[in-house]
């Protein structure tokens, strides 16, 4: 039998393109979690509907990119400048983004976010409904349609206001904040009814699937069970369960036997032969912790004087949003006190801490994730933190230790293994600094293969494979119960 079709909406497909001339397009695929995830899944034939994160306001480029794209199973969304400027900058970055991750603004923007707030929801909308367009247009009897994240909050209701017999599922990548924070936000029921109009909603942790009951059940008075939201009236089931997503381990564990990652491994051993080696990968983010995570550091090598040449902090800060004053703010910040910690521990031929304000290619982080010591993770706020389970995967032979925030959706799977640090608290951050780098060689044997076990179980493939086959059955509970 032919497999089952399942269409994947997520703001941006996984491919960039680029513009070579009027009919011609260069397409790079771009392996995200989602991506890999889907890749490893045999069960479906997946499709991509999404925003290619490019302008094309001419016909013609419309065409030839649609036509390229499809050779990569992707269908794209058009979104023109004005759109993009107000949802996805707007809506989704502006407002959604800080407040799921339990960001204050300053109140300068507080007020000019508040004042520009309906023209913004406005365009979600439009956008959400320009996305919903595409996927009806492709939409067959008995297909899955599968949407991700905060970008896409409003297009559950769009689909079924097309179809009610549309499979829809609705997946969020970051966390769900508690409903007293999700209450300041004037389209705060909107968004709830529409999400509820999918037939299941998918959480990281179990604690952003009960936030998000809570929000239900108080804003909208609506009846939480233990599977989810029941709304009394039209007789709707909501399962909103929790889905841990994972990474594809083996990739990892398969790229480590590389020839040029194990040049790569040892030419890194060779360099910091003779120190402990730490680790921080984190997008240039606000919510990454990353300037609490270099205080505590700091702290750590003011106590510890005898540790000053004998270990080294590799932070990899990936530019994002390089274009928004607040990013730019927080590179200046995060640049400040590495300077001044370099200043105050370097000597003439080493410092503490290497800030690179970039990105690696797949094997360079895979020969830094082997041959790290610490890997020290901070997250303020973190839906899920892959950062951290790529380092497990990559650890086998070295058994180093994870220091991981509790603020992390991370934290509920690797907590056993994992330090778990408050990354407000640098006192404590410091202290367990030291405990990790000190660790006797049979704990960290013992944490590792905890984590390990838990990374190589439940991997990308698995959770993919689980939500479909959830979303599946729950249609069909649905139908026994009328
Ligand atoms: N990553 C990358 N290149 C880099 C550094 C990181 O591709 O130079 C990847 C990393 O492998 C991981 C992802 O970026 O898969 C970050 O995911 P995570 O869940 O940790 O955080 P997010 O950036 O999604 O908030």
């Amino acid at each position: 039998p032919a497999k089952q079709r399942l269409l994947v909406v997520a703001n941006r497909l996984p491919v960039s393109a680029v513009r070579r001339g009027e009919e011609s397009w260069a397409l790079e695929m771009s392996v995200g979690g989602l991506v890999s995830a889907l890749l490893g899944v045999n069960d479906f034939e997946a499709r991509w509907i999404g925003w290619a994160g490019v302008n094309v306001p001419d016909e013609i480029g419309q065409r030839s990119l649609t036509i390229a794209l499809a050779e990569k199973r992707c269908i794209p969304v058009f979104l023109d400048e004005e759109i993009v400027h107000q949802y996805y900058n707007g809506y989704c970055n502006n407002i959604l983004w800080p407040l799921f991750h339990y960001l204050g603004l300053p109140q300068e923007d507080r007020l000019a976010t508040t004042r520009g707030f309906q023209s913004q929801f406005d365009a979600y909308k439009k956008a959400n409904q320009m996305f919903a367009d595409v996927v009806n247009e492709h939409y067959e009897e008995g297909d899955v349609v599968w949407c991700h994240d905060y970008h896409l909050m409003f297009l559950p209701k769009c689909l079924k206001d097309y179809n009610n017999e549309m499979k829809v599922g609705w997946f969020l990548h970051t966390p769900f904040p508690s409903s007293e924070i999700h209450r300041t936000l004037p389209s705060r029921s909107e968004l709830l009814r529409s999400v509820l109009a999918a037939d299941l909603v998918g959480f990281h942790t179990y604690d952003y699937a009960r936030h998000f009951v809570s929000a239900c059940t108080r804003i909208l008075g609506l009846e939480g069970t233990p599977e989810g939201v029941e709304d009394q009236g039209k007789l709707t089931r909501v399962a909103a369960v929790f889905f841990p997503i994972g990474i594809d381990s083996d990739r990892f564990i398969r790229a480590l036997e590389l020839p040029q990652v194990k040049d790569h491994i040892k030419e890194l051993k060779d360099r910091f032969a003779g120190r402990k080696v730490m680790l921080g990968v984190d997008r240039l983010d606000m919510i990454k912790g990353i300037p609490q995570k270099i205080l505590a550091f700091e702290k750590f090598l003011e106590e510890n004087p005898l540790w000053r040449d004998g270990v080294v902090l590799l932070q990899i800060a990936v530019p994002t949003r390089t274009d928004v004053p607040e990013y730019q703010k927080l590179t200046c910040q995060v640049h400040e006190i590495v300077g001044r910690i370099n200043g105050r521990f370097g000597t003439l031929t080493a410092v503490p801490i290497h800030h690179l304000d970039r990105t690696l290619d797949f094997q360079a982080l895979c020969a830094l994730y082997a041959v790290t010591d610490v890997a020290l993770v901070t997250s303020l706020r973190d839906g899920m933190n892959l950062v951290s389970y790529e380092f497990v995967a990559c650890q086998a032979s070295k058994k180093g230790v994870l220091i991981l925030s509790e603020f992390a959706g991370a934290a509920q799977s690797l907590g056993a293994g994992a330090i778990l640090v408050n990354p407000w608290n640098i006192t404590e951050v410091a202290a367990s600094i030291g405990y990790a780098l000190n660790m006797p060689a049979d704990e960290r044997e013992k944490r590792h293969h905890h984590n390990f076990m838990h990374v190589t179980t439940h991997t990308s493939q698995e959770w993919a494979e689980t939500f479909v086959s959830e979303l599946n059955d729950s249609i069909v509970e649905a139908q026994m119960r009328t």
